[in-house]
């Protein structure tokens, strides 16, 4: 017997011990609340990795989405995402779960995702560096630690901290898209730029919402010399 790391329901082996042994990768979760759960599959936009099939096809343009169109029209946006990968849809349920992990601190519950996001992750990063996309130094002692960095560890354990974030995600989530591209300053810095020159990195969070945070983090490494930068993220 084991149980489900979000709903606590004990639920039967036959079901996890694949998962276990990483033949067919599940997260340690109940079957109820697997299912809950919506990977993304099918055809997605080349760039940010949203499923076509979940928006009005006039937000299509070739193999983009609307959203990455206007991010590329932009000279100093332009390909400064090379590409982000989610694993699941950002529906009600992974809202809940993701929401038990940073504001109620169960940390534990994380570690659901480790055998699907090795399994599903481990080949798109190859060479590059990881990155866990950083808290404030405020924020990341309120709760203890930071998601990305817990979501990364799932992935492989060799991280790399070289990023830093000096102001709250929260104050800038009110505002939309153009306030943010115009208003802000770049929240993040980059500490020892040695260690990520010429490098292709691969920088992991917790969701893609509008993709600015990301992006802000991937111009800075790539104005302090890295090579590349891509995103994983658990929700899109
Ligand atoms: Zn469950
Ligand atoms: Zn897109």
């Amino acid at each position: 017997m084991s149980y489900c790391l979000y709903c606590h329901q004990s639920y039967s082996e036959t079901w996890s011990w694949a998962a276990l042994f990483g033949l067919n990768a599940e997260p340690l979760l109940c079957q109820s609340c697997t299912s809950s759960l919506e990977l993304i599959m099918g055809d997605i936009c080349r760039i940010c990795g949203r499923p076509f099939s979940l928006f009005p096809e006039q937000y299509r343009h070739g193999d983009s989405c609307y959203d990455c169109i206007r991010w590329e029209e932009d000279e100093e946006w332009a390909g400064v995402l090379q590409q982000n990968r989610s694993l699941y849809v950002y529906n009600d349920f992974l809202k809940e779960v993701i929401a038990n992990i940073k504001y109620r601190g169960d940390a534990e519950l994380m570690k659901a995702f480790y055998p699907i996001i090795h399994k599903t992750c481990k080949p798109m990063i190859r060479d590059s560096i990881l990155i866990p996309v950083p808290l404030s130094d405020e924020r990341h002692y309120e709760r203890g630690f930071n998601q990305a960095e817990l979501l990364a560890r799932g992935i492989n354990r060799n991280l790399n901290f070289s990023l830093k974030r000096n102001i709250h995600e929260e104050k800038q989530s009110k505002k939309n898209r153009k306030d943010r591209v115009k208003n802000k300053s770049n929240p993040f810095d980059i500490i020892n730029s040695e260690e990520i020159i010429d490098k292709r990195i691969t920088l992991i969070d917790d969701i893609y919402t509008t993709g600015s945070t990301l992006r802000y983090a991937a111009k800075v490494l790539l104005d302090a010399g890295a090579k590349q930068v891509s995103s994983i993220t658990l929700g899109r």
